[in-house]
Order: structure tokens, then sequence, then C-alpha cells
């Protein structure tokens, strides 16, 4: 089996499931069966695709509905573990019946549709690392762990962080609200907050440099075991003032992890100490 990375491809064959009808329904809660092997590693906070392959509906059964090409529909994030229980949804399946089945569902919401305009396979051009042929030539399955490199790769393509529209949340996980403390009083504190608290750029920044922080090396997981696995926070380097209305998050080049005591310090200043500064702080 290959190996569980955190994202996934849901494989949807829009024969069955009517994804166009779903997307322009304009619901966003969902179940989407998963792979039996693969059910233990779903987990809240992961991401996921939805890729269509061959849409093989009949002129009847697309009745007036565009063929749809292979591609990727939509950006899911995973909300739970999954359950064996029947679909929650009635209207979007050709026969109801399949519907009816007892499987293994993961719950998603979606959180970024692209029915107008998917990522289309045949055009997706990816760097060898962000190659994965899961995604690109498909798979008899309904789920397959995807490359974290593809996926990211796919959010660029789809105009950024900053296009996913995630649910705002009170805390994150390996998170709390020190931030507001730290950048109480800062001119953009919101705005500033939101890149270091996005979810989305978060990931793509620790996939890149893992839990560690950047200043200290501190690492929760080594020093707390379990409750600190995945823990750190995220500081975003570039300057307040330098941020204009067109300013994207580039994740791996704006954003750092570290704990949140260096993370306090660098704010202990304004504009913040730079990490290298700190680093030569520490004793
Ligand atoms: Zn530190
Ligand atoms: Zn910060």
């Amino acid at each position: 089996m290959k190996e569980p990375t955190g994202y996934w491809t849901f494989y949807c064959n829009p024969k069955r499931w009517y994804i166009d009808d779903f997307i322009r329904s304009g619901e966003t809660e969902d179940t989407f069966s998963v792979s039996d092997f693969h059910r233990n590693y779903f987990k809240e906070g992961q991401f996921g695709v939805i890729r269509v392959g061959r849409d093989k509906r009949t002129l009847k059964e697309l009745a007036g509905r565009n063929r749809l090409q292979s591609g990727v529909y939509a950006i899911v994030e995973i909300l739970g573990e999954p359950k064996l229980m029947k679909s929650t949804k009635k209207g979007y399946w050709a026969e109801e019946s399949d519907g009816d089945k007892e499987k293994y569902r993961v719950p998603i919401r979606y959180v970024k549709t692209l029915l107008d305009n998917p990522v289309l396979l045949e055009e997706l051009d990816l760097p060898a690392d962000a190659y994965d042929q899961h995604l690109v030539r498909g798979q008899q399955a309904s789920t397959m762990p995807l490359n974290p490199l593809t996926f990211h790769t796919i959010i660029d393509l789809i105009g950024g962080y900053e296009t996913i529209s995630l649910l705002e949340k009170d805390t994150l996980p390996g998170e709390f609200a020190l931030d507001e403390v730290i950048l109480e009083g800062a001119k953009k504190h919101v705005t500033v907050n939101a890149y270091e608290r996005n979810p989305l750029a978060r990931k793509r920044c620790l996939d890149h440099y893992g839990y560690n922080c950047t200043v200290c090396d501190f690492n929760f997981y080594e020093v707390y075991g379990d409750i600190g696995k995945d823990f750190i926070h995220v500081h975003h380097l570039t300057e307040l003032s330098s941020i204009g209305e067109e300013y994207k998050v580039d994740p791996i080049k704006d954003l750092r992890p570290v704990c949140p005591n260096c993370h306090a310090m660098l704010h202990r200043r304004k504009p913040a100490y730079g990490i290298e500064e700190l680093r030569g702080m520490v004793k």
C-alpha cells in the first residue's frame, strides 16, 4: 500500500454520483466512501482533491449536462474519521441504492469547487517531485494517498491559499491564542494573524520545514510526547509595511515554524526580529 501522506485523492465516477449537480447545489458538507485499507489514516484537518476520471454517462444520463473532462473538481478538508454508514445525501446518486450501502465514509467539506474551471489532468504539468501517478493515471479505488507536493502545486494553479475558503476556527491544531497577545497593537494584526493562521499555508510551511522551532530547535513531540505531536506556531517573516493589496503568501519563503517562546521573543520588537538575529541571542 502507498504510505499515507495526510493528503488524499478521492476518486469520483460521475456515472454513479453526479458531482456536477452536487457542486451546483452549493452544498459543502458530505461524506465520501474510502478504501477499506485506508480507513484508519484519515484525520481531521487533512486535505484532499476530488478527481473525476472518464465521464461515461450516456446522453440520456447527461440529460443536458456537459460531459466532464478528467480532472480535479474540488479541494476538500477532512472533518473527522471514517464511520460505517450510508450516504447522508439523496438526489445525487444515479442509483439511489448505491448511497444506501453501508460503507466506511469520511466526513468532508468542500473548501473550493472548480466545476467551471477544473484542473484538467491532461494539462497538469507536474514537476518530477510532484508527479503523482495515482492522481494522473487513475486507480481502481475510492481513495489514495496524494503526494503533498502535487496537492500544493494544484493549490498554486488554482490561485493560491488565499482563495480557499476555510471556516474560521478559534484554535488550530498546534496553535493557541498567544498570537492575539503578541501581536496586540500591531497595525495589521488581523491580516498578519490570518497568514500565520491559514491552515493550508501552515501545512505547506510545515510539510517543508518540519515541526522543530527554526530558532531554538525545540520539538514538542520529543519533549511532551503525543500531546505535543504537530504542535508549533508559524511565524510570518514579511514586514507588515511591505504587504500590499496584491500580496500573496508564499509559505516556504514567508513562513517559518517557531515555538511559542521564540515567537513571543521575535515580536518583542516592532518590526519583529529576524530569525537569524534571534538565534544569535539565544544562550
Ligand atoms: Zn524556539
Ligand atoms: Zn509571528
